[in-house]
């Protein structure tokens, strides 16, 4: 299991979850509309959750169903980067 950041997150990127992220998993450029869980980094321990003001972030398990799409992108966006 990881978590994701959805779309919410697009347009704000408010960056309380990245100062509670433990191993430092959830990153973005400049440039991203929106910040991003590196899966293989995440620790599941759902800090960002509460940390989030707007909601983005579920359980990949908990993921909204209009939403989905966003466990992919998470996940693509870790590859291209490593
Ligand atoms: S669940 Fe924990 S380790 Fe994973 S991204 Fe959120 S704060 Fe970081």
């Amino acid at each position: 299991m990881a978590y994701v950041i959805t779309a919410p997150c697009i347009g704000v990127k408010d960056g309380a979850c990245v100062l509670v992220c433990p191993p430092n998993a959830i990153r973005g450029r400049p440039d991203d509309p929106q910040l991003f869980i590196y899966p293989e980094v995440c620790l599941d321990c759902g800090a960002c959750v509460e940390a989030c003001p707007v909601g983005a972030v579920f359980a990949d398990v908990d993921v909204p169903e209009e939403w989905h799409d966003f466990i992919a992108l998470n996940d693509a966006k870790s590859r291209e980067r490593r």
